[in-house]
């Protein structure tokens, strides 16, 4: 451990230190509580043995100091006393010490001390670790709980949620939510035709395109469902929208994916697009919207772009 020892004797620091030696700790020294203070300010500390009774800031008042300043570590403070009473013990536990040896020190009741509070303050370093790796574990568990497997894009779960959000900001700041919806064009004949594994590699390419072409942080495209794909654009407007959706629909058909019998057989997109200006209730009619706009698309021809 990193011990500091804190006494204005030099004959005692020297003692402790001695003794922390052999044990194998790497030890420091203050010679009074602001001394101590400012050390801690600026270095790792494992462990503090200190004196109560030292002029400037005593023991007392450092641990305190220390302990505030130092809110979100811990480690264990040691002192060490000529007034062996309970109201100086009381009074240094509530000063946030640990243990209590009384002067003149006795190496052994030291080297017992150190180890008794070692053990804790490695128990307490295994616990935060395993606090960290919980933690990291459950931010990884969110982020999979959003994502669809086989796209990498947002899942309905992660669409459900930041609709709703975003409906609520554009209505309360007056700014235009664009929602954009596609489904693949005969995508039963494609996976019959060609087999579900390339059916899934179909729904990746169309991915990426949808990637590419809604770059900006604050869109969110996700997998709505088998072959349906749907994305949230806060901020745009009912015209840039429809570019978007354009662009997309332009993008996967040059893509040139073929699958039927003829050459003329390859992926298509149709897509609804809808804008909230303030004329919806609530997202869902939002959505209902979109998905009128692209029922629309389906019944006139496929391969094409509507708009409610
Ligand atoms: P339409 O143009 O009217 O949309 O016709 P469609 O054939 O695309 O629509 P339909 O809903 O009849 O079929 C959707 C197909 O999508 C059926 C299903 O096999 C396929 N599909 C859904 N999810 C997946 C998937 O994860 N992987 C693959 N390969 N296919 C999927
Ligand atoms: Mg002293
Ligand atoms: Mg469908
Ligand atoms: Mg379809």
């Amino acid at each position: 451990m990193k011990i500091l020892v804190v006494d204005d004797s030099k004959v005692i620091r020297q003692l402790v230190a001695e003794c922390l030696k052999e044990m194998g700790h790497a030890v420091s020294y203050a010679e009074n509580g602001s001394e101590a203070l400012q050390y801690v300010g600026d270095q790792d500390v494992d462990l503090i043995l200190m004196d109560v009774e030292m002029p400037l800031l005593s023991g007392f008042e450092a641990t305190k100091a220390i302990r505030e300043l130092k809110k979100a570590d811990w480690f264990p403070i040691i002192f060490f006393t000529m007034h062996d009473d309970d109201e100086s013990f009381v009074n240094g536990i509530l000063a946030g010490g640990d243990a209590y040896l009384p002067k003149p020190l006795n190496p052994t009741r030291l080297r017992l001390t150190v180890i008794a509070m070692e053990r804790i303050y490695v128990m307490r370093q295994k616990l935060q670790t395993t606090q960290r790796e919980l933690q990291a574990a459950n931010r990884e568990l969110e982020r999979l709980s959003l994502r669809d497997q086989l796209t990498g894009l947002g899942n309905r779960r992660h669409f459900d949620s930041n609709l709703a959000m975003q409906f609520a900001l554009s209505r309360r700041n007056k700014a235009p939510l664009s929602l954009i919806i596609c489904d693949i064009d005969h995508f039963k004949k494609y996976n019959d035709t060609l087999g579900h594994p390339q059916g899934d590699g179909c729904l990746i390419a169309v991915a990426k395109v949808l990637t590419e072409q809604l770059e900006r942080s604050s869109d969110l495209i996700c997998r709505y469902g088998g072959e349906e794909f749907v994305a949230i654009l806060p901020d745009t407007a009912l015209q840039d929208a429809l570019k978007l959706a354009e662009n997309i629909r332009r993008q996967v058909f040059e893509k040139n994916i073929v699958y039927g019998d003829t050459e003329t057989q390859c992926v298509s997109l149709s897509l609804g697009v809808a804008t909230y200006v303030g004329q919806y209730r609530t997202a869902l009619e939002m959505l209902e919207a979109a998905d009128a706009a692209l029922y629309k698309a389906k019944q006139s021809g496929r391969n094409r772009v509507e708009f409610n």
